[in-house]
């Protein structure tokens, strides 16, 4: 919980200077109200977070004038009351071997978190491998590879060029002869063109359901807390073109936007299994609704 209170607290120094900075009159008028709904709306946490706080607030009357403190109680709750049915862990993953399709605009993290759940499936005594299937970027290639090194994991890969649902393919195969309880496929997050990327990751979904029917039995969208409002409409794009099953979201340390994960959590209400901290191997923590409530509303 430190290290979370730790790296959020650029949001949630914002937030509470900013509700403070809004509460100096002697009465709740409406033009505070609209402020604080002002405040809110801007630390990313959503219109209808926003709206609802400010009512609940309105309807409080607090007399002599609304505490920082009391917003941010209020806050609080309602923060946790969104967050709590969508903190959710990851499934047990009892298919042999339990493919994740891992998505997620290039740059968000996906193959840092790639080999932070490696390390934290293999410390649950699970075998991980992973495949290289953006094969776009000889960067990501290269980067899967130093993890796979880092976490002790096979690491299946193409050249850089070539078919991506081939690299998926054979990484499936390759889990399947091995025996291997999970297999992580990282993809290409190409935005430029939405048909590419839905066909490509078609691809990805139609060659492994050759070998296992019900494969992928996860597709793990991972989104970057500092892009802020860009995320919702990651979530929209990667939902319609591979239907997203759970979310990562990372780089919540040190951002001014966890807001963001609120407003996600409110508008799609999908699973958020875990939250990315840091660079490093150890900072994916699972996501817990009340910590991470507390450590914005301060
Ligand atoms: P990909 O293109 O989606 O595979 O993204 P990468 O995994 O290569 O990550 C892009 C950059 O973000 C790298 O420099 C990572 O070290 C960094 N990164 C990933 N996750 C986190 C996180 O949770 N916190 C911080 N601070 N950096 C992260």
């Amino acid at each position: 919980f430190a290290q979370l209170r730790e790296g959020l607290s650029r949001t949630s120094n914002a937030l509470s200077d900013n509700i403070a900075s809004v509460l100096t009159k002697e009465r709740l008028d409406e033009d505070t109200l609209d402020d604080l709904e002002d405040v809110l709306i801007r630390a990313d946490l959503g219109v209808e977070m926003a709206e609802r706080v400010r009512n609940i607030v309105a309807k409080n009357r607090y007399d002599r004038g609304a505490t920082a403190e009391a917003v941010r109680e209020v806050l609080g709750d309602e923060v946790s009351k969104v967050l709590d049915p969508v903190a959710k862990p990851f499934p047990p993953m009892d298919e042999k071997p339990f493919v994740w399709l891992v998505v997620g605009v290039n740059g968000t993290g996906k193959t840092t978190t790639i080999g932070k759940l490696a390390h934290r499936f293999q410390a649950q005594g699970k075998s991980v491998m992973l495949a290289a299937a953006d094969t776009f970027r000889a960067a990501a290639i290269d980067q899967l590879k130093i993890w796979g090194d880092r976490v002790d994991a096979q690491v299946i890969c193409h050249d850089v060029g070539s078919d991506p649902a081939g690299v998926a393919y054979d990484g499936l195969k390759r889990a399947q002869e091995t025996n291997t309880d999970v297999l992580l496929i990282d993809t290409a997050g190409r935005l430029q063109n939405k048909n590419d990327l839905m066909d490509e990751l078609a691809k990805i979904v139609r060659v492994v359901k050759k070998l296992e029917e019900d494969a992928p039995h996860g597709v793990l969208l991972v989104l970057d807390a500092t892009t802020g409002q860009n995320a919702l409409n990651q979530v929209e794009l990667f939902q319609q073109v591979a239907g997203v099953t759970g979310l990562a979201v990372t780089k919540l340390d040190g951002t001014a936007r966890g807001g963001i994960l609120v407003a996600i959590a409110e508008r799609f209400g999908l699973p958020v299994h875990a939250i990315g901290v840091g660079e490093g191997i150890d900072d994916l923590e699972s996501f817990d609704a009340e910590d991470f409530a507390r450590a914005i509303a301060g």
